[in-house]
């Protein structure tokens, strides 16, 4: 049995962030984690190409406001300025026309109008979709591909309550890494899931395979899939508006099934994106050659996600290799070298990408933002505010949720040294809607390290 002022459950960028700001309040804390490494959603591995890859998050979003941004100027990393917008559109294996491609770009504009505007009941986003080819394509762009869920399950106000990525980068050496070198200084005790969490007495105790932790508060930061399957069991339960709103932020998914392709770049620039779109909603977008590295990035999102994880990791990669086949021909075959697929889905303490209120239920992350009898608090992408979903969001989800705990353990006081992180907290309460297809982009031709 340890003793200490704050527990933290999860070593993800939201855990990592509550301990560092605990840890300069001056407060012991124990940090638990399920995973035999830190990171969680943030993870970059050179396993399965021999260059980083981020298995999980990789945009650098909203870098004006993303102090991981800061970071990876400071470690002197490759940074590389993508903005999210269409390159290349395809229905089918046919080309978009200009027309078309005008077209998307104006039916983003529109429904981006019509959610600043929009003051029905929450409804689902498809309710506002114009109907034909080139708004179906704009709401892919913004739905499976981004959102990680489809259009007509996503909630209108939830959506708008998410800001405006841009300006988006990526980094050579990977966001997991970033993530992974900036938590190196916490300690975490690593394979060590939290099964149970008491709080009917003074403080929580928090029960682990390892054994008992007791302390004053406890902050979780597993996401709401993991917590509305009861993976930890509460004891007493907790309110019942706590667990109707994990059930109300289900786990959108967006996969990722990248392809190395060597001995051609057919035809593409590195950085590029392209989208086809498919009947069935077997859509898949690829990030073309990514620092001119050999790889062809496929990402597949919402429904159609679930549904090739099920299938499995070869129906994945054919489906990928197929679609370059229908565009650019069956020669691309010999080209074809190793390829993996992501599976967030399988991954038992995450079950998923992020979080994505139902139609309707929007509502249900102020209701998690509330801790429980002052002692247990949540964190996390998913309690990010305008950020919500990102990386960034989680970590000053983390570092704001541990800073009202703090004040709390410390009768009220905020806690000393604190007032610049809480700054940072602030940034994710600024509320500007995501927009996702942006006007044609100038040229950008090749890697442009900033
Ligand atoms: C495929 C994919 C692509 C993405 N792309 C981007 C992107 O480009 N840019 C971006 O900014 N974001 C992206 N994201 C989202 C981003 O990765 C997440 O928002 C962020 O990493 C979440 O951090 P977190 O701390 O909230 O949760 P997590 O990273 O999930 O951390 C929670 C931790 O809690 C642990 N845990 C859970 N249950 C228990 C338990 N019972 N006991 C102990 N530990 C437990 C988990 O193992 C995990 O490590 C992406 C995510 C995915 C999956």
């Amino acid at each position: 049995m340890t003793d200490v002022d704050v527990v933290i459950v999860g070593a993800g960028a939201a855990g990592l962030a509550a301990a560092k700001t605990v840890r300069a309040a001056g407060l012991s804390f124990k940090v638990v984690e399920a995973m035999d490494r830190i990171g969680g959603r943030a993870f970059t591995s050179s396993d399965h190409f021999g260059v980083p890859f981020d298995i999980g998050c990789a945009w650098l979003h909203a870098a004006d406001r993303n102090p991981f941004f800061e970071e990876a100027k400071t470690a002197d990393w490759t940074l590389h300025h993508h903005p999210m917008e269409v390159d290349h559109l395809y229905f089918g294996r046919t080309k978009a026309g200009e027309t078309d491609e005008a077209d998307m770009r104006d039916a983003d504009a529109q429904l981006a109008k019509l959610l600043e505007t929009y003051d029905g009941r929450d409804d689902r986003v498809s309710a506002l979709l114009a109907s034909g080819h080139a708004p179906r394509a704009a709401a892919t762009f913004a739905g499976p591909m981004d959102f990680g869920v489809d259009y007509d399950e996503i909630s209108v106000q939830d959506f708008r309550q998410a800001a405006d990525l841009e300006p988006n980068y990526f980094t050579r050496e990977g966001f997991g890494a970033l993530v992974a070198r900036w938590g190196a200084d916490v300690p975490v005790e690593l394979s060590t899931p939290v099964n149970k969490i008491r709080w009917d007495g003074n403080g929580v105790e928090i029960v682990t395979p390892r054994g008992w932790i007791r302390g004053r508060a406890v902050i979780v930061t597993a996401s709401p899939a993991v917590l509305a399957f009861e993976e930890i069991d509460f004891f007493p339960d907790l309110p019942e508006a706590h667990m109707r709103a994990f059930f109300d932020l289900p786990m959108g998914l967006l996969t990722k099934i990248p392809v190395e392709i060597t001995g051609t770049r057919l035809g593409l620039r590195p950085f590029e994106d392209l989208l086809i779109e498919r009947p069935a909603r077997h859509d898949v977008y690829f990030l073309c050659f990514p620092f001119d590295l050999d790889l062809m990035v496929g990402f597949v999102g919402g429904d159609f996600a679930w549904e090739l994880s099920a299938a499995g990791e070869a129906a994945g990669v054919d489906f990928v290799v197929n679609r370059l086949v229908d565009i650019f021909g069956g020669d691309i075959r010999s080209h074809v070298r190793r390829s993996m697929m992501t599976n967030w889905a399988a991954e038992r303490y995450v079950r998923g990408a992020y979080a994505a209120a139902r139609p309707g239920r929007a509502g249900a992350r102020d209701v998690l933002k509330q801790p429980v009898a002052d002692k247990i608090f949540f964190a996390g992408e998913h309690l990010a505010g305008p950020l919500m979903q990102t990386c960034a969001g989680a970590r000053l989800s983390g570092e704001a949720v541990a800073l009202q705990l703090i004040e709390r353990l410390n009768g009220g006081c905020p806690a000393v040294g604190t007032s610049q992180r809480r700054e940072m907290g602030d940034k994710i309460q600024e509320p500007i809607r995501r927009s996702s297809v942006g006007p044609a982009r100038d040229d950008q031709n090749g890697v442009q390290p900033t």
